[in-house]
């Protein structure tokens, strides 16, 4: 008997709740506790995180979990390793559903970088506005760079103060290219600093830097384990033995 855990908090994942939830198979979504009110899933949810390798090993012995797919977002790499680990450790077969980076354009004016401290160093001496669309847990650094004029997008409204002062928008998304053009323009936004999700859903913001001109600072991914991989969620929901009607 198939029972999966989806390790969830993306929209690939939620695509993938909706495909097992319609042909009706075993399945858990699991988020990191990141967001308030996470999306509803159809499928039971657990929330918060499994106590590293160990409780995520304990969690798939005593649930019975039989498959993983790793459908978090492509910088989630704590829990992606852990993944691979647990399920190692627990001979559990695991994918990753993963979108393929996003690959510069004609037109892209993009510095890439390997990581957050370097994306500081890129930023230009000379005060900006900038854009700084990446995750709130690794904003901290930016601090360093205090001339600047930030504008950082939550899903939740910050809790307590933030390290540097900041134009906060709380808006959950999707973001369409007319909405991001509206918005960098109406903040005189001059740089972008962005992760390579890759995928659809977070990429009007790159779209519009191209419209507009702007250079984006690029955070490549982070290295991971070396793991099986699939790009769309159909050729995911095949790999545990079922087909279904909804598109990739
Ligand atoms: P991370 O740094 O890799 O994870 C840190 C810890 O959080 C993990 O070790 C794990 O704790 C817990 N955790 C993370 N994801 C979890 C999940 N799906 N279920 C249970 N525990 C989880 O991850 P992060 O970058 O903070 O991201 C956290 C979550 O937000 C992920 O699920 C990710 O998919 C989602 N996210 C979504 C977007 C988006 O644009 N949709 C963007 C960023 C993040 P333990 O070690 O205690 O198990």
């Amino acid at each position: 008997m198939t029972r999966a855990l989806i390790l969830g908090g993306t929209a690939d994942a939620n695509q993938l709740a909706e495909a097992l939830a319609h042909v009706g198979l075993d399945a858990i979504y699991s988020y990191g506790g990141r967001t308030r009110a996470p999306a509803g899933q159809p499928l039971p949810t657990r929330i918060g995180g499994f106590g590293g390798v160990a409780g995520l090993a304990e969690y798939i012995r005593q649930e019975g979990i039989t498959h993983v797919i790793d459908a978090t977002h492509p910088f989630a790499a704590e829990m992606s390793r852990n993944a691979v680990a647990a399920c190692a450790e627990t001979g559990t077969p695991l994918i990753a559903v993963e979108r393929a980076p996003w690959a510069r354009t004609p037109g892209d004016t993009w510095i890439e970088v390997a990581d957050i401290a370097s994306a500081v160093a890129a930023l230009p001496e000379n005060r900006a506005r900038v854009f700084l669309a990446i995750g709130r847990q690794h904003i901290a650094p930016f601090g360093a760079r205090p001339q600047h004029a930030y504008t950082l997008r939550f899903v939740d409204p910050p809790e307590g103060a933030l390290p540097f002062d900041a134009n906060v928008i709380v808006s959950r998304g999707p973001f369409t290219l007319d909405g991001e053009l509206e918005m960098m323009q109406a903040r005189g936004i001059e740089w972008v600093v962005a992760r390579n999700s890759g995928g659809d859903g977070a990429r009007a913001k790159i779209d519009a830097a191209r419209a507009l001109g702007l250079p984006v600072i690029m955070l490549s991914r982070p290295q991971l384990p070396e793991r099986p991989r699939m790009d769309n969620v159909a050729d995911a929901l095949q790999w545990l033995g079922h087909r279904t009607c909804l598109g990739a």
